[in-house]
């Protein structure tokens, strides 16, 4: 009836309030925690599938409220693009991979690449890449020690641009690898069209490979277009045996899941890494 629909209104206006309220206080909190560096990044292991030794780890940013509350990125970097503390967040992000790069390096881990994230807001910040090459420089680092992980979304983007982004970070040394490859929009000419190394296989596909055959079709798909790219292919949310075993069996390149390694705080890598090359 009328009455119920301006009932269920009133109930669904009310219900928008209190998640822009939610937004509001998260935004707020957010913008603290990036001023008081309550941030904090995590790296996980991928691993050679050759040699099942790590060769780089993934940094993924963690934010920890003061009560305890932990706010998962998917959600506080939704907010952060929708406020443009996202910038802010990459300048803190970039800051702490380079600082850790050059802590590893000094403890003698030198062949230990880092991956971060960054979004396409990010990527075509000049202020943000060029805060990169400040502490590329700052730290004496090579870029061959850093990998952009970036996603489909970016074939959205003014292509040129991104791609001029690109060869100038890859002077340097800067890889790159597209992130969720076939969760969004896929187009095969901006495989070619952009400078990757790198494709990453989004975990959806992955995680049916043991009960459908249809995922288990597209993951060796997805790795065969890789390589018929010239890309390294890596497999990412591996979580048991099998994945890893069908993985393995279709010549994929590189994994990371939980069932390898869960994202670690550095100290916790550095132990790992050098158990995982001790030469016995
Ligand atoms: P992503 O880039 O696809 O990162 C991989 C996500 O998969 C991480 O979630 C990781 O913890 C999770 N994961 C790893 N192994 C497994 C597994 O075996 N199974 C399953 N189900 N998941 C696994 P996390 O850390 O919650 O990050 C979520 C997303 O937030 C990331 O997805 C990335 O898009 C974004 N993100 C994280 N850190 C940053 C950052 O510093 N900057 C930006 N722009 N985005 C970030
Ligand atoms: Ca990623
Ligand atoms: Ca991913
Ligand atoms: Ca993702």
């Amino acid at each position: 009836s009328k009455s119920l629909g301006k009932n269920s209104f009133h109930f669904y206006s009310q219900a928008l309030e209190k998640e822009a309220l939610t937004q509001l206080a998260i935004e707020q909190e957010l913008r603290k925690a990036i001023e008081d560096n309550a941030l904090h990044l995590v790296y996980q292991p991928k691993v050679d599938l050759r040699t099942m030794k790590i060769v780089s780890v993934e940094a993924l940013c963690r934010w920890t409220q003061q009560d305890g509350t932990v706010v998962p990125p998917d959600v506080f970097i939704t907010i952060a693009e929708q406020t443009g503390l996202i910038i802010d967040i990459g300048c803190v992000v970039i800051s702490k991979a380079c600082l850790q790069l050059a802590k590893w390096r000094d403890a003698g881990i030198t062949e230990l690449a880092i991956s971060i994230n960054l979004s396409c807001i990010e990527f075509q910040n000049e202020a943000l890449i060029a805060h990169l090459i400040d502490c590329l420089n700052h730290h004496q680092l090579e870029g061959k020690y850093l990998i952009i992980e970036l996603t489909e979304s970016i074939f959205m983007e003014d292509k040129f641009n991104v791609k001029d982004i690109m060869l100038r970070l890859n002077q340097y040394g800067i890889t790159f690898a597209l992130d969720d490859f076939g969760k969004g929009y896929s187009s095969f000419s901006y495989l070619q069209f952009l400078p990757l190394h790198y494709l990453k296989i989004d975990k959806a596909f992955l995680q049916y490979v043991e009960s459908s055959s249809s995922s288990a079709a597209i993951a060796k798909t997805i790795i065969d277009i890789g390589h018929n790219l010239g890309l390294k292919v890596i497999a990412e949310g591996v979580e048991g045996q099998f994945m890893l075993d069908y993985i393995k069996t279709y010549k994929c390149d590189l994994a990371q899941g939980f069932y390898l390694y869960k994202p670690m705080l550095p100290d916790a890598i550095a132990s790992i890494y050098l158990a995982n090359h001790a030469s016995v």
